[in-house]
């Protein structure tokens, strides 16, 4: 983030809280902060970067993944490994593209990928659909198999998913409702916790995931917009109440970052995440009143 005057004089009003000028380790970086599938003009889809020193964990691939890294200036060979929350379009629409343009930037194997079902039929689909571009470049300009490059491991409860020697990563059940089962990862590492919620309303497993973590990601809703956001879509009423059941508004999520101990709370995917009339203070005004720590009020491709 680039820190210009108007940062700063609202920084210094505790308006917003400005990211610490050399950003500790391991690094998070928000890729895509608005939610919802439609493209938008002011953010990307719902993607999570977190370095663990050279290697690149991607939670979410929202449509874009692939640009917001290369913007973020990290190429897609360093993913080691990729998480999936759950399967709405805004989480999962490149993540088989994410692996292909990975593929032609030298990703090697194997990257473990984790996710709900059907992770597996997902990753298989890749080499399917993309068979034409996958051949035809392996014979015309060597490049090495597809196949055995990614390797799915479908999760289906709470618990610990991935655990290496510098980062262990736990999932947890979230209320996202009518979508069975939806994730929350945390990523633990010896200097710091971070967790990214995905899509839920106000979840107690949440809260237990987050339970003294340095960071918490996540998701917001403002529902005066709610009436705007869901009036210009046909199913009004539908998506009006799917919005509601399972997604937290903005002055709850101060309750969850409170109720878990984080120190920051970092808000994103946005709805809307399409509309400058919502303030950045308008965002953060709901967190402030149950939540005393810092609140970070996310951007694209925002280094925390
Ligand atoms: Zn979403
Ligand atoms: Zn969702």
């Amino acid at each position: 983030m680039r820190i210009g005057r108007r940062e700063f004089v609202r920084a210094a009003a505790g308006l917003i809280a400005l990211p610490s000028p050399r950003p500790p380790s391991p690094r998070l970086i928000l890729l895509g902060t608005g939610g919802g599938p439609s493209p938008k003009r002011l953010r990307s889809a719902p993607a999570q970067l977190i370095l663990v020193g050279d290697d690149a964990y991607v939670v979410d691939c929202g449509n874009g993944v692939a640009r917001q890294m290369a913007r973020a200036g990290v190429g897609l060979a360093r993913i080691r490994a990729v998480f999936i929350t759950h399967h709405h379009s805004d989480h999962n629409a490149d993540y088989g593209n994410l692996m292909l343009m990975g593929w032609i930037d030298g990703l090697r194997p194997t990257v473990d990928a984790y996710g709900p079902p059907p992770l597996a039929r997902l990753t298989a689909l890749i080499e399917e659909v993309n068979r034409v571009d996958i051949e035809t470049r392996i014979a015309d300009e060597g490049r090495p198999p597809f196949s055995g490059l990614v390797k799915p491991h479908e999760i289906t409860t709470d618990g610990v998913v991935m655990q290496t020697a510098g980062v262990r990563v736990t999932a947890a059940l979230v209320d996202h409702p009518p979508i069975r089962p939806a994730f929350a990862y945390r990523f633990d590492t010896p200097s710091r916790s971070i967790v990214i919620s995905g899509d839920t309303a106000p979840s107690k497993s949440l809260i237990a995931l987050a339970t003294d973590a340095d960071v918490l990601v996540h998701e917001v809703l403002y529902v005066p917009a709610v009436e705007r956001v869901a009036g210009n879509e046909r199913q009004a009423a539908r998506l009006r109440e799917h919005l509601l059941a399972s997604h937290t508004p903005s002055t709850e999520v101060g309750r969850v970052a409170a109720a878990a101990g984080v120190k920051t709370l970092v808000l994103s995917h946005f709805v809307p995440g399409d509309d400058p009339s919502i303030t950045d203070e308008m965002w953060a005004a709901g967190a402030r009143a149950h939540f005393k720590g810092r609140i970070v009020v996310g951007r694209d491709l925002m280094v925390l």
